[in-house]
């Protein structure tokens, strides 16, 4: 069976999620007010009184991911030195630094240990020594991922590679997760940049589900892939990797970046192609900056290799399986293919 939908006058008119269920309507949303769900948010204030020293430092003691700080995290595992990686753009802004990206336990294991053979399966991947951007105007001016640049994230990908080796040297670890919280909004619980790599003893429900829809549907992603791009919604291709606006996302602004001739492991990939992914997504998280989002890596039970990103600054309704999306989705993606052209 076929994705199901509707389109009319060549827009769509509504979306079911072949994996949840979940039917997206497209209506008109430009005359909707999100004061409420973007109320609180101060640094959206046009002119926020510049932060002084003492409240950024102050901000930095207290941060358990910050250089100075390593002991009050778990003990690492592993490290990029400035050495290892000359094209850091953070050279010299942070002095006496020894590391450039550090990885080490999750405090809080996702899973109970006892379920991944007595061992913590849950990591924290600190993508950079800054905590804050170059000139803040607020102590809401956190470094994220969008600012390190392509080299810096290729680099997180490739330490994601290096620490999912180390994961399946436990024999009770089958799958493993990647997620990014950026801003409160996301859900984040540290405000200084970091991923998460989470290994499990069998795939994550989304994961199963996403298989359990695959096996029912093949063809599912080639026809998904089809679909936006007839509806204009396909944001870039890059021979093997395609990046679009999904119409069956958690929330009003998702996107996906897919494989979809590449059913493996982040770990099996050749490196001229993981570079490929790495920078296809780099590119999204770039275009989207500062925003509150949240990412997730998607590997493994068959699937394409896969991300799902999905923009937090935007209310969600889930009323009884139905999601909203807004009708201008398509040139809003229209201006993002704009905006990623001059990059
Ligand atoms: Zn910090
Ligand atoms: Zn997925």
């Amino acid at each position: 069976m076929a994705i199901e939908y509707e389109v009319r006058d060549g827009a769509l008119v509504w979306i079911k999620n072949p994996i949840t269920g979940v039917i997206s309507y497209v209506v008109d949303v430009r005359g909707k007010s999100f004061a409420f769900t973007l109320g609180g948010r101060e640094e959206l204030a046009p002119d926020p009184p510049p932060p002084d020293e003492p409240t950024l430092r102050k901000a930095m003691v207290a941060c358990p991911f910050c250089p100075g700080n390593e002991a009050q995290a778990p003990a690492e595992l592993m490290r990029v030195t400035p050495a290892e990686f000359p094209g850091w753009t953070g050279a010299g802004k942070i002095e006496g630094v020894s590391w450039t990206i550090r990885v080490f336990n999750n405090l809080f294991p996702r899973i109970p240990e006892v379920l991944t053979g007595g061992r913590n399966e849950s990591y924290v991947v600190v993508e950079d020594p800054r905590h804050f951007l170059d000139h803040p105007r607020s102590v809401n001016d956190l470094t994220f991922t969008g600012a390190l640049g392509e080299e810096h994230f290729f680099e997180l990908i490739k330490m994601d590679v290096r620490l999912m080796r180390h994961i399946f040297t436990n024999s009770a670890v089958h799958s493993v997760v990647i997620r990014k919280n950026q801003g409160r909004e996301s859900g984040a619980s540290q405000p200084h940049p970091h991923q998460q790599l989470i290994g499990a003893p069998s795939p994550l429900p989304v994961i199963e589900a996403e298989a359990r829809a695959q096996a029912a549907h093949p063809e599912m992603w080639h026809e998904l892939i089809e679909l936006v791009d007839r509806l204009g919604l396909l944001i870039e291709r890059d021979d093997g990797v395609v990046s679009y606006s999904s119409p069956i996302g958690a929330f009003p602004r998702s996107y996906e970046i897919v494989m979809p001739e590449y059913r493996g492991l982040l770990t099996d990939l050749p490196p001229e192609e993981l570079r490929r992914f790495a920078r296809t997504l780099y590119r999204m998280l770039k275009i989207l900056g500062p925003l509150p989002l949240d990412y997730e890596i998607h590997q493994g039970a068959g699937l394409p290799l896969h991300a799902h990103i999905n923009g937090r600054l935007y209310p969600y309704s889930n009323v009884a399986g139905t999601l909203n999306l807004p009708s201008v989705l398509p040139s809003n993606v229209a201006a993002l293919r704009k905006a990623l052209a001059r990059n």
